[in-house]
């Protein structure tokens, strides 16, 4: 039993000079397109998706062993993707 790693891309609101609202992807004052994608990753439980920290020995959840990282998944925003998808994404 183990960990998996998830890679996961999510969009946000880049530094801009005019105000910006939460959810705008496009400025209301210049029409820059004002979103830029990051790469964040985290690990889970391979058990029970538990959210496993770096430190964590044991998962909070379940208690099983975490161990080494034994898989890797991929997420654009929350759906998955492949991980051929993800590399290109990140050569961006
Ligand atoms: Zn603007
Ligand atoms: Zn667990």
């Amino acid at each position: 039993m183990a960990k998996i790693k998830l890679n996961n891309i999510f969009l946000r609101p880049k530094k801009h000079a005019h105000k910006l609202e939460e959810r705008d992807t496009f400025c209301r004052t210049c029409g820059e397109f004002i979103l830029e994608g990051i790469c964040f990753y985290n690990n889970v439980c391979e058990v029970c998706r538990y959210t496993i920290e770096d430190s964590d020995k044991y998962c909070a959840n379940c208690g099983i062993l975490t161990g080494e990282i034994s898989g890797e998944e991929f997420y654009d925003k929350g759906k998955k993707i492949t991980k051929s998808e993800f590399t290109t994404f990140k050569k961006l």
